[in-house]
């Protein structure tokens, strides 16, 4: 590993995007201030041998996801991103420029987003594991909590679903199917570049009220969270929920479970008057995001918390199964 001064050299922007920062790397700590805000935190940690391999993500692509979903929980939040610090745990046999690359990938994003890299921390260990913690902001009382949803509202979803777990397990090869090549790509470029929702996000920023979450853990776990925290009904049409283009040639139960279990997509899923939606609607379309209603919400006394699921006229109730799924798929 080379030294950990040139390391930091290294990776250090040469500019700073955001007015907020008073110092940046180089110091004990980063300073930055934020006035008449509301400053939203999130952390996520990538460990390799659990969220990637070498087979699954490019030292680059690391960089580029990890700092993806960091955004993409911002963008949940109806955030501003504007900083992000990395901790890092190196294992000696990393190459050096793999580490660096990791660092390029990150900074492709942050280019786009102008947000800046502020801080971190840097070890030798066993494994390699990245930390990213990022910071960003909402106007007052405009962040975009779980326990929004309203009876009468419209539930609906970003982009397509499935397209990331279905490249995932391309990329891991636990199926086959037989399509060409080009689908297969597109799909593996779903999980291994996300695209988060930053820009749609800020854009919601004139509306008052929406529920809002990524879909990391899957709809239904995201879908049951929603109608917990807002003790409301939720009832989603089987048929609406828009499917990543290529996963019909997988096998009907495996459509099943990319589309309500698998997640990763990193889409939105939200809930909102249905006013509110008219103008929602407007601003995915202007951004070109592609936007679909897929159910509603409603109040029954029994049924408040639950999500149900209309398929072929009949009705199901909904069990948060992702997070089980993927734990056993990650320990083969
Ligand atoms: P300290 O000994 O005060 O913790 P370090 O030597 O760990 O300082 O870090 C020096 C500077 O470099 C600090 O500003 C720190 O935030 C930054 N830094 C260290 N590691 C990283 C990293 N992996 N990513 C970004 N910044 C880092
Ligand atoms: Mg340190």
């Amino acid at each position: 590993m080379m030294d950990e001064f040139s390391f930091i050299e290294k990776i250090k922007p040469k500019i700073y995007h955001q007015n907020k920062l008073i110092k940046g790397i180089g110091d004990d700590a980063a300073i930055i201030r934020m006035e008449e805000i509301d400053t939203v935190v999130a952390v996520d940690t990538f460990v390799e041998g659990i969220h990637f391999t070498k087979e699954t993500l490019t030292p680059w692509q690391i960089g580029y996801r990890l700092l993806a979903v960091n955004l993409s929980d911002l963008a949940a939040m109806g955030a501003t991103p504007h900083f992000y610090l990395v901790s890092i745990v190196i294992p000696d046999e990393l190459r050096d420029a793999d580490v660096i690359e990791i660092f390029t990938g990150m900074k492709k994003l942050a280019n786009e987003y102008k947000i800046d890299l502020i801080g971190g921390d840097t070890v030798s260990g066993k494994s390699l594991t990245i930390t990213i913690t990022i910071i960003g902001s909402v106007p007052k009382h405009k962040a975009r909590l779980r326990s929004h949803a309203r009876p009468g509202d419209v539930v609906f979803v970003t982009g397509t679903l499935g397209g990331a777990s279905a490249g995932l397990d391309l990329l891991l090869k636990c199926i086959s199917i037989d399509c060409s090549e080009h689908i297969k790509e597109k799909l593996i470029r779903k999980h291994q570049l996300p695209n988060p929702r930053v820009q749609f996000a800020i854009q919601l920023q004139e509306i008052e009220r929406i529920a809002l979450n990524d879909i990391s853990d899957g709809l239904a776990n995201e879908l049951i969270e929603i109608a917990e925290s807002s003790k409301v009904m939720i009832e989603i049409e089987d048929d609406a929920i828009p499917l990543s283009s290529g996963l019909h040639y997988f096998p009907r139960e495996r459509i099943d479970y990319y589309k309500y279990f698998a997640g990763e997509d990193f889409e939105l899923v939200g809930a909102a008057s249905k006013t509110d939606f008219v103008k929602i609607k407007e601003i995915a379309e202007q951004l070109g995001i592609a936007i679909t209603e897929i159910g509603f919400v409603s109040y029954n006394i029994e049924r408040n918390g639950k999500v149900f699921i209309r398929k072929n006229g009949v009705i199901q109730p909904l069990q948060k199964k992702g997070y089980v799924h993927r734990r056993s798929r990650e320990k083969k």
